[in-house]
């Protein structure tokens, strides 16, 4: 039988696969056919593979499409609403007020989008979304060509598209009856925050989520007042509380996590968790610091977050990196604490597995699917290279995100978006602005 050919064969001229970890590739192929890595070998002998189009990328870094593991995709629409307010003033006076006030179906539409290409561009390929209108996310993440999963958001109190917790998980349970093939989506609970949900609806979540087999994402102990609050109430830490309702386990998503006393952590070890590391809107929010050593030391799934746009205010996974990088440094105390390598490994690979999609995503190996992001280090500010990750961490903006692959579908090419159009997403979040502002 003759090989079949590549549909593609990308030249970069760094490749780094980030499993194994550490590794970067010089000159080398990496080859897709039917959306997936079909092959990674040396430039020379890549080309010797038929090929139906070749792409010469020189300069540029091939690494797996990052992952957002923690937003509201559709609060860019209030991006900078309301700006350096502590959590609760933030949430009560703002957040909530303006949510009830505008979030409607098209909200969600035309926010979801304007967070899709803004990600795109980015070099983010794979997001995980908690927001209201769920149904509306996943119709928008279906025609963009992006990956995500749709976290279906529960609060024992009413919200746009849902007037109890009931109600959300009927519109949950329907997501996932529809959406169980579909090759891009994946469905999960999202029951918003140990303080908005009561046992009852935790336990029924539960049992929801065993049966399904679904991930459980969540905010927990995003601030020390969220833990010592339930303590003088219920005389529990949060994360105790849901580990006694039977919530935790390796399809747990704690996101923040900035409170872990040694209980805490010998929980999420026990139960293998994953974390969901969101520094900015944490340094923003003034939250708390993730003590991402700790955890990582621990041998504890830290993936990483931008939050939403409302308070962060961008969904800049590169940068979020970054800032990631640079701030456990100063929590552990120690500058060998996440490095470049290990930092790039948390927006991807960590990321897929706390999605649970690590077989499938989150480093470029033969046989997972092409979501593949190019970036251009061939500029001023990154030269000379002599590590490409470091660079791409240290040194680089998400300006520098040249093209981006999912399921070897171009959605990025030359930095313009394939399938969305920029000017129309601008004029519509323009719209809805002026609209926001006159409130
Ligand atoms: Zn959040």
């Amino acid at each position: 039988m003759p090989e079949a050919p590549l549909d593609l064969l990308l030249l970069p001229t760094w490749l780094v696969s980030v499993e194994p970890a550490g590794v970067v590739l010089r000159d080398h192929g990496l080859g897709i056919r039917d959306g997936r890595i079909a092959l990674i070998a040396p430039r020379s002998e890549a080309m010797r593979h038929p090929v139906a189009e070749v792409r010469e990328l020189p300069q540029c870094l091939l690494a797996p499409g990052l992952i957002n593991a923690h937003g509201h995709a559709a609060m860019t629409l209030l991006r900078g609403i309301a700006d350096d307010l502590p959590l609760m003033i933030w949430l009560h006076e703002h957040i909530w007020p303006a949510e009830g006030k505008w979030v409607d179906e098209d909200f969600v539409r035309d926010g979801t989008d304007l967070a899709i290409a803004e990600q795109i561009k980015g070099g983010i390929s794979c997001f995980s979304d908690m927001y209201f209108y769920p149904q509306i996310a996943a119709e928008r993440v279906h025609k963009a060509g992006v990956r995500a999963q749709i976290t279906v958001p529960v609060l024992d109190f009413p919200v746009p598209g849902a007037l109890n917790a009931a109600e959300a998980l009927r519109t949950g349970l329907q997501l996932f009856d529809d959406l169980k093939q579909h090759p891009r989506i994946r469905i999960a609970f999202g029951p918003h925050a140990p303080y908005t949900v009561s046992d009852d609806k935790l336990e029924q979540i539960r049992v929801l989520a065993d049966e399904l087999d679904a991930g459980i994402h969540m905010h927990v102990h995003e601030t020390a007042q969220e833990v010592a609050e339930a303590v003088s109430k219920h005389g529990e830490r949060p994360l105790a509380r849901l580990a006694r309702l039977g919530l935790l386990g390796p399809r747990f998503q704690a996101v923040h996590m900035t409170q872990i006393d040694d209980e805490d952590l010998a929980l999420l070890v026990e139960h293998n968790c994953s974390i969901v590391h969101c520094p900015e809107s944490n340094l923003k929010l003034a939250s708390g610091f993730c003590p991402v050593e700790r955890l990582w030391q621990a041998g504890v799934n830290v993936a990483i977050g931008t939050d939403g746009a409302a308070s962060n205010n961008d969904l800049d996974l590169l940068g979020e990196t970054r800032t990631a990088a640079l701030l456990a440094k100063a929590v552990a105390g120690s500058a060998t604490a996440l490095n470049a390598h290990s930092a790039l490994r948390m927006a991807t690979l960590n990321g897929a597995r706390a999605l649970g999609l690590e077989t499938q995503i989150g480093s470029l190996e033969p046989g997972k699917l092409a979501d593949v992001v190019a970036f251009d280090l061939s500029g001023l500010a990154q030269q000379p290279i002599y590590d490409p990750v470091s660079q791409l961490i240290y040194a680089s903006g998400r300006d520098c995100v040249k093209h981006v692959w999912v399921g070897g579908k171009q959605l990025l090419d030359d930095g313009r978006l394939t399938r969305m159009d920029e000017s129309e997403l601008i004029a519509k979040a323009r719209e809805w602005g002026a609209r926001i502002a006159k409130r």
